[in-house]
């Protein structure tokens, strides 16, 4: 049934586009793509968000992955309303700063050291100026498709809300900048080896989401990655695995604890904060200490380490390292994935879908893809159709074609089984 009635969320969206450009603080978020009102979030807990008009959904967005033990969790939400109690932010260093930096280094044994920071966009940038100072070469290569965050030299052909709005290279980036950026093929080896034979001298770092999780899901070939790591090591360059979604959503060894590769610089962030402001890049102690005050790559933040958001991360990371945890979010997100290819089976909608542990790529084409061109060759009409189909029926799927989803351990067989019920309906629209 439509209605007339405005309802809450465009009166909020109104509101929102006469203060905020389009309305919202980071693209994807205002639906341009997909089109139709963003759903103004009034609270969120396990598996679910409500919006302002009070209706339910099964999430799938998760806070972009960020949500993996499920929204307001008891243990997380007590962590922070204690560590609140105490204070907001000292601009020193505390205890609860090293429990986490430690554990981050006993989990993903590749970061010898680690320094915290407050978002994805800032570790990314860092570790850029750290193989940069570390090397004293100028150029970076990067994957189309690939995101890394909006710092400038990463701006380009980048992926998620930059690809979805058909501009994966922003404006404002100089081009003295964009470069020294050199933007290769995901997935092509051939085309890095060239790359490292005309420029290696050039080439301070390569950096790769090895499980690309911001061109919908695309896997690295182990092929791909490993002859990345040695052509790294032949040639001194730094090599950054950007685990910023991958790392503790895809399992408890990270990305490259799967594929058993070790980068020289790690970035993590979304899970390692529990949905709070808390990021994180770590690797080889030479490396490392190139980082001021103990090395001249400067780097620095107010909020670095901040004590609340720290204790989310901690309270996340504790739940995360309970006994299955990654065992049983896999297999309920592998029954999503399953219950959604069936059900567009049945209704013969072209359709396929992969997961790795707790996230997973719903692609309009009848396999999944493994590059960049095979992403560009979904069916978007289809998916914006099947996304407001589904999120009429209360399940929120990310508004956008190129964006991952991710599972939480809230998810129970019972939201998965009415998301495939759903999906039975909006998969016929
Ligand atoms: C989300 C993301 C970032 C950026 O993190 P922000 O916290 O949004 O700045 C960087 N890299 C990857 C792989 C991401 O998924």
């Amino acid at each position: 049934m439509s209605t007339t009635m405005t309802s809450r969320n465009d009166t909020l969206f109104d509101r929102a586009q006469r203060i905020i450009p389009a309305g919202v603080n980071s693209p994807v978020r205002a639906f341009r793509a997909v089109g139709g009102t963003p759903r103004f979030i009034a609270r969120a807990e396990g598996p679910h968000t409500w919006d302002a008009d009070g209706k339910r959904y099964i999430d799938y967005m998760g806070s972009w992955g960020t949500a993996v033990v499920g929204h307001a969790h008891p243990k997380v939400v007590e962590a922070v309303r204690e560590a609140a109690g105490r204070g907001l932010s000292y601009g020193a260093p505390t205890e609860a700063e090293i429990e986490l930096a430690e554990l981050l280094a006993k989990l993903v044994p590749s970061m010898a050291l680690v320094r915290l920071v407050s978002s994805g966009t800032e570790a990314t940038m860092t570790a850029l100026r750290l193989a940069r100072g570390f090397t004293g070469r100028p150029k970076i290569i990067k994957f189309e498709g690939c995101y890394h965050g909006h710092g400038d030299s990463l701006l380009v052909k980048a992926g998620s809300g930059a690809l979805t709005f058909g501009n994966p290279s922003s404006a404002g980036v100089p081009p003295e900048i964009a470069g020294h950026t050199i933007v290769l093929s995901f997935n092509d080896t051939a085309q890095l080896e060239d790359a490292f034979r005309k420029m290696a001298g050039e080439i301070a770092g390569v950096i790769v989401e090895p499980i690309a999780g911001n061109m919908n899901l695309v896997e690295g070939s182990a092929e791909f990655l490993r002859r990345m790591r040695d052509l790294c090591t032949q040639h001194g360059a730094v090599l950054i695995f950007d685990e910023v979604m991958t790392g503790f959503r895809v399992g408890l060894e990270c990305a490259q604890g799967r594929y058993g590769i070790t980068p020289d610089l790690t970035t993590l962030g979304k899970v390692i904060g529990g949905g709070m402001p808390v990021a994180a890049f770590g690797g080889r102690r030479d490396i490392m200490e190139c980082v001021a005050p103990l090395g001249p790559v400067y780097q620095a933040g107010t909020l670095s380490g901040n004590p609340v958001a720290v204790a989310a991360g901690l309270a996340t990371m504790k739940i995360v390292q309970e006994p299955g945890f990654y065992d049983l979010l896999s297999l309920h997100t592998e029954a999503l994935v399953e219950g959604l290819t069936l059900a567009a089976k049945k209704c013969r909608v072209p359709f396929s879908a992969k997961s790795v542990g707790g996230m997973f790529g719903l692609f309009f084409r009848a396999t999944p893809p493994t590059s960049f061109a095979e992403v560009m060759q979904c069916d978007k009409d289809a998916f914006n159709r099947f996304f407001h189909a589904a999120l009429e029926r209360g399940v929120y799927f990310a508004p956008s074609a190129f964006e991952a989803g991710f599972v939480s351990a809230a998810h129970t067989e019972a939201e998965i089984g009415d998301t495939v019920s759903v999906a039975v309906q909006a998969f016929g629209q």
